[in-house]
């Protein structure tokens, strides 16, 4: 008989269970994986509650993360023993996610898990810290250089911000940490912020279509009149990256950043982000994020507090990135 592993999984009303699954439960996928960890992004928060309509079809195992070690494989490219990493590409929302002692995914889904990190640091990272990376290389692409203003981060105490305030920071751009917590200032001034600036002043609508010329760049995980008011404070020819909804998914503003200050709004997709892409980036979290950072970033908890979790996420009460430790 196959071994039973705790699978947290949603039914069509939601909230996710926890159930014992077997391998027999899994998809018929060409690699193994027992997980070892696995993190809670917004995302998971949604899913895990029922609150947000992640899942598209059910029962699923939520979980768009897991890190852990290849217990079986068809393929070559992959042997037991491997650590790797699987972030995104439909995990919780059309397929299978992490948070289960076991799965079982496409060859095409896994990273080797960097030789600097754990396997509990590479889930301190995780779609979260993907995103915020992917972030910092697109406005890179765009021409963005540090010594050239500040950039904005919005969201930065949440798991995306503080990644991106980190990786920023050490890349020598003056940080402005955009935050609704005070609490975090000094958490935020450790992770390399120089400055900070209450999210209340970012997010009131203001009927100006433009303001004082202010930023750089910007990474923005708010949407909404958050990101409207980052697009009009940018300065001529500099770009926003989006990647985010904390605050809503709407984006109330007009043509003329773009039209008469030559902004760029970049769209930023972690889910479905090439794999090229996504080995670039955790080529750059390697050398980019010091470990002593990500490890101030984050919190491990057991898999236990998953729901308890999801719902301080959603009400914006964790910091940084939470990793979950599926043996605990
Ligand atoms: P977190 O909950 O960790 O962080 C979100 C942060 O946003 C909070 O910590 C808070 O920051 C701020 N915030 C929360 N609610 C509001 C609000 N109503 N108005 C303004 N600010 C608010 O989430 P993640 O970092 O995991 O994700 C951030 C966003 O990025 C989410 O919308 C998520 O869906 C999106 N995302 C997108 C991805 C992609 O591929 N495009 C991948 C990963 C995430 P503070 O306390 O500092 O104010």
């Amino acid at each position: 008989m196959s071994e039973k592993f705790n699978a947290y999984v949603l039914d069509e009303q939601g909230p996710a269970v926890l159930r014992q699954l077997t391998d027999d439960d899994l998809p018929e996928d060409e690699v193994t994986v027992q997980v070892r960890f696995s993190s809670l992004n917004y995302k998971d928060g949604l899913a895990l509650t029922g609150k947000g309509k992640i899942a598209r079809s059910f029962p699923m195992i939520c979980g768009i993360d897991l890190a852990g070690t290849v217990v079986h494989s068809h393929v070559d490219q992959w042997q037991p023993g491997d650590e790797v990493i699987s972030t995104g590409w439909g995990m919780s929302e059309t397929r299978h996610g992490g948070y289960a002692g076991r799965q079982r995914v496409r060859s095409d889904m896994l990273v080797r898990k960097p030789a600097s990190l754990t396997l509990s640091q590479s889930m301190a990272i995780g779609t979260a810290g993907l995103t915020a990376m992917l972030c910092v290389l697109r406005l890179e692409q765009a021409g963005l250089r540090p010594g050239t203003g500040p950039v904005v981060v919005t969201g930065a105490a949440g798991g995306v911000g503080s990644v991106a305030v980190a990786v920023l920071a050490k890349l020598g751009y003056e940080v402005i940490a955009a935050t609704g917590r005070p609490g975090t200032h000094d958490y935020l001034r450790d992770l390399g912020a120089s400055g900070f600036i209450d999210r209340v002043e970012l997010a009131e609508a203001s009927k100006r279509p433009l303001e004082s010329e202010r930023w750089a760049g910007g990474v923005d995980t708010v949407g909404s009149t958050t990101l409207a008011t980052v697009l009009k404070q940018t300065r001529y020819g500099g770009s926003v990256a989006a990647c985010g909804l904390a605050g809503g998914n709407d984006l109330p503003t007009t043509v003329l950043p773009f039209i008469l200050r030559g902004v760029s709004l970049l769209g930023v997709d972690s889910v479905l982000a090439s794999v090229q892409d996504r080995a670039q980036a955790w080529e750059r979290l390697g050398t980019d994020l010091p470990t002593d950072r990500l490890d101030a970033i984050s919190t491990v908890h057991g898999f236990s507090a998953l729901p308890e979790l999801a719902e301080q996420i959603l009400a914006g009460q964790t910091r940084g990135r939470v990793v979950i430790d599926l043996a605990r």
